[in-house]
């Protein structure tokens, strides 16, 4: 059986959910921070800029306390990048990446002035020279190179292999910096590369380095000097007992490799600063046996952890106190109508209505994936630091849910 869950931090479980009700996102404080100080640490006094990933877990008070650390920010849309200025983040350490941003997106972020636009397609540096123009600005601009290298994780979170949607193709990219080099309202900074999330070994970060050094140097061979090479995020967390990627190993054999060129280095990590400090917490409504088949349906469900429907994901549940029942293998499962619908399977646990299971490792993709599916109201979230607890938003109002909608009256005419 697994080990049991009561506290997290100073603040017991059973307070938690006395005070805010079930499902409950709550975050670790303390482990943020000590996830955002490892990479600090590693990197040490060498220039460097770390820029956390809005997308994995987007609360203000989460980007507002990472603002304080000092993180910059990698944001995929013109909403995250309204985030950080409302928490307080500084916009000279914004990274905007995205296939797909809008003429609406550029403008945004080049009126703010941000630190640097990860540019994916060769049509998009056009679209930021001609939205650049009209503003009488210059863009900052690093392309992101998709290196072909297998990340060996999940497919549908691994991203730099010759196939997938993200980035300019590596054959491709010298030509692609002459035009972009060519353009008036742009500025070459640097170059990016993002091959995937998850990852758990070394050796598809080295196959990264040499080939984007190989192309650094290319472009250097043709004129163009790059002062910054990102290399985005992808560091996975331990989730089932993964063996883990050492930080100070990875920017160690960053900087081997990278010898005395003089370019800064940045990383994007999102899963690796919030995954392990996040919890949701979850009870038990009933258990029910079908076919010999035990089931215990909790009352948090795929709209707000769609981690294990989407990518079959493993992650960890715990009981939150001793119990005399008997031990069963559960298949934890929510209240919503999809067989798909499940948080864990064949868990060995004592359980009965009204317990409260927590489900770890959950601060990351976990409530920015959420929805109101079903029309539940998305969860309540709270931060807490030693044996204070902050509510960090509000648990949805039903009523709140369709508050935006019309209902059209079929009676008149
Ligand atoms: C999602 C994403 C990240 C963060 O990835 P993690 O695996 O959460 O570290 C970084 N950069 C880009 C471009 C991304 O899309």
């Amino acid at each position: 059986m697994s080990s049991i869950t009561s506290h997290i931090e100073n603040v017991s479980v059973s307070d938690l959910v006395n005070r805010y009700g079930t499902p409950l996102y709550v975050y670790s404080k303390n482990n943020i921070e000590k996830a955002f100080k490892q990479y600090k640490q590693a990197f040490g006094d060498k220039k460097h800029l770390i820029c956390y990933a809005v997308k994995a877990n987007s609360n203000l008070s989460v980007i507002a306390l990472l603002a304080k650390l000092g993180a910059g920010f990698d944001i995929v849309s013109r909403g995250e990048l309204l985030r950080v200025l409302k928490a307080g983040g500084d916009a000279q350490k914004v990274i905007f990446s995205g296939v797909g941003k809008t003429r609406e997106d550029l403008r945004f972020a080049l009126e703010t002035g941000i630190h640097c636009f990860n540019v994916e397609s060769e049509a998009e540096i056009y679209m930021l020279n001609e939205e650049a123009e009209k503003l009488g600005k210059k863009a900052p601009v690093s392309f992101r190179v998709n290196p072909d290298v297998d990340a060996k994780t999940h497919p549908y979170i691994s991203t730099g292999l010759r196939e997938n949607k993200f980035g300019i193709p590596y054959d491709e990219a010298v030509r692609i910096y002459k035009a972009a080099n060519a353009l008036s309202h742009i500025e070459i900074k640097g170059i990016d590369c993002h091959i995937g999330s998850q990852l758990t070994d070394l050796a598809p970060y080295c196959d990264a380095v040499d080939r984007m050094l190989k192309l650094i140097d290319e472009l250097s061979a043709n004129g163009i000097q790059l002062s910054h090479f990102d290399m985005g995020g992808g560091v996975g967390i331990d989730y089932e007992g993964e063996e883990l990627i050492n930080l100070q190993d990875l920017v160690n054999m960053i900087y081997e490799k990278l010898g005395d060129r003089p370019l800064s280095i940045a990383m994007e990590p999102g899963r690796s600063i919030v995954g392990d400090s996040g919890y949701l917490l979850t009870e038990v409504i009933l258990t029910k046996e079908n076919e010999g088949k035990h089931f215990a349906v909790v009352d948090a469900a795929m709209n707000d952890l769609i981690r294990p429907a989407l990518y079959e994901s493993w992650m960890r549940i715990e009981q939150t106190k001793e119990s005399s029942a008997t031990v069963e293998s559960y298949d934890i499962v929510g209240p919503i109508c999809e067989t798909g619908d499940f948080l864990g399977k064949e868990r060995e646990l004592a359980l009965e209505a009204g317990d409260i299971l927590a489900i770890k490792q959950a601060g990351a993709y976990g409530f920015v994936m959420s929805s109101n599916y079903n029309t539940r109201g998305r969860a309540a979230e709270v931060l807490v630091d030693n044996d204070q607890v902050y509510l960090i938003r509000e648990r949805e109002r039903l009523e709140d849910l369709f508050a935006n909608e019309k209902v059209v009256s079929f009676d008149e005419k």
